[in-house]
């Protein structure tokens, strides 16, 4: 996995479409201008309460314009909405900071305080150059997959499994997310779990998922992250009083990510 900047990856997928060993990351987005904004108001009215992942959707699917080497028609959002739950999540986190990108620019104002007990400085709209975000961009397919060598192995549908194989998840977890029973993890496990040492390929149920032991499960997760490419949701700086290193997870609800 090559590190990167968004800055530097430019209008490219981390990942993209992956065909016979050649991946397909150009994509493209129209102007994001109040035409839009009217549209997105319209739909947030009629559903109360969307999920910030759901807001992310209508948002992409109304600004897509070319994705996977397919061009996207805009007045058929829904199909745009269906080709955004084929991507990878990380795919379609790096086509949402893109957006704010274009339609914003540069610079990000985040709420910030020191965590530095002597300083405590605070800004409330401390200025943030999105450019310099890390991403992590897939060089080959063989960095897509990845095995969890289960330290408890256990039975799932009659066999004793040792290994479960992974992939990146799908941004299709986020398609019925919305209430208050939605697990992520949960939905990230059952995304990137494809096969095991017993079957090619397997769709692991809750209460499947429910048996691994939590140094399984912790280790599921992390090799889940490594064979993901995508953007890192975090701003890392130095405290403009006291010059110290901090680091805070980026707030990409579309409320506050896009003003
Ligand atoms: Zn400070």
């Amino acid at each position: 996995m090559k590190k990167t900047t968004l800055g530097e990856h430019g209008q490219n997928l981390p990942t993209g479409k992956v065909a016979g060993g050649t991946f397909v990351r150009e994509f493209a987005l129209r102007e994001f201008n109040f035409g839009i904004d009217r549209q997105i108001a319209k739909v947030r009215e009629a559903q109360d309460g969307m999920a910030v992942s759901a807001i992310t959707s209508l948002v992409l699917s109304r600004l897509v314009t070319k994705l996977h080497g397919q061009e996207c028609d805009p007045a058929k959002p829904e199909e745009s909405k269906a080709l955004l739950y084929k991507c990878s999540v990380g795919d379609v986190m790096y086509m949402w900071l893109w957006a704010r990108f274009e339609a914003m620019g540069e610079a990000l104002e985040i709420p910030f305080q020191c965590q530095m007990p002597s300083c405590l400085h605070k800004d409330p709209e401390l200025k943030f150059d999105m450019r310099g975000m890390d991403v992590f961009v897939a060089e080959g397919e063989d960095q897509l997959q990845g095995t969890v060598k289960l330290s408890r192995p256990y039975t799932v549908r009659k066999e004793q499994i040792t290994e479960l194989k992974v992939k990146p998840p799908l941004w299709s977890i986020f398609s019925q997310a919305g209430g208050a029973s939605f697990n992520y993890q949960g939905a990230v496990f059952q995304s990137s779990v494809y096969g095991t040492d017993k079957h090619e390929t397997i769709v692991l149920g809750e209460p499947e998922l429910d048996q691994l032991s939590r140094k399984d499960y912790k280790a599921l997760a992390k090799e889940i992250d490594r064979v993901s490419p995508g953007p890192r949701l975090v701003i890392e700086g130095k405290c403009p009083k006291c010059e110290g290193d901090f680091k805070q997870m980026l707030d990409w609800d579309y409320d506050t990510f896009f003003e």
